[in-house]
């Protein structure tokens, strides 16, 4: 009964376990996914500096002590912070053509990389080796200077890691022509259609049954 659920739900982040890393994901095809294309009809994940902010917090790219310094520079530069989300978007925009078009187009991945070493240029700071909470190991990057410089650089070293490694072939969008998210497949016959098989996947499945049983009439 609905009763015995409410004490249940009650969210403490502090409490919350750290969520699982899916196998092969990438973070920049995550970043990617918060565009509205992806979020259709709930719009960009993206809405503002705080919500871009939290998404790194969220996904590791920026631990908490280093977003409490960025959340106390927004409020004496709010006009950087405003700045910082305009590239960010640009950024995952250019980062969206790539996950769609960069396997079978050079110009595309030409220009990726062209965004990616303008991202990569302008940041000056120190890189880091540190243990991650759940264990292993994370490299980091610790910006000096300007707080919001160096935000951009987990997507675009992610980007960086998919183009050295080869695996654009792999990246392709889901296949329901509905959904604009993007996807690394990591299966070994690299035939995965669908963003996730749950939802897109059995969607397509349904519509192909239903299909078959209007034909069969
Ligand atoms: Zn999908």
């Amino acid at each position: 009964m609905l009763v015995l659920l409410s004490g249940v739900r009650r969210a403490d982040s502090r409490d919350r376990p750290p969520t699982p890393v899916p196998p092969r994901t990438r973070l920049w095809l995550d970043f990617v996914n918060t565009d509205a294309a992806a979020q259709s009809p709930g719009g960009d994940l993206l809405r503002d500096f705080e919500a871009l902010l939290s998404w790194f917090q969220e996904h590791g790219a920026v631990d908490d002590e280093r977003a409490a310094g960025i959340r106390r520079r927004v409020v004496l530069q709010p006009a950087a912070a405003a700045a910082t989300l305009v590239d960010a978007r640009r950024v995952r925009a250019a980062l969206r053509v790539l996950a769609e078009k960069g396997h079978g187009t050079a110009r595309v991945r030409d220009d990726a990389v062209l965004e990616i070493n303008r991202v990569l240029g302008r940041s000056a700071g120190t890189r880091r080796l540190d243990p991650r909470e759940e264990g292993g190991y994370t490299r980091t990057f610790v910006p000096t200077g300007d707080a919001f410089a160096g935000l951009m650089i987990p997507i675009v070293e992610s980007t960086a890691d998919s183009l050295v490694a080869l695996e654009l072939a792999r990246v392709r969008r889901c296949a329901d022509p509905r959904c604009h998210r993007v996807f690394l497949d990591g299966t070994k016959n690299g035939l995965r259609r669908w963003c996730v098989m749950g939802t897109c996947g059995n969607r397509a499945k349904a519509a192909r049954h239903r299909a078959r049983t209007v034909t069969r009439r």
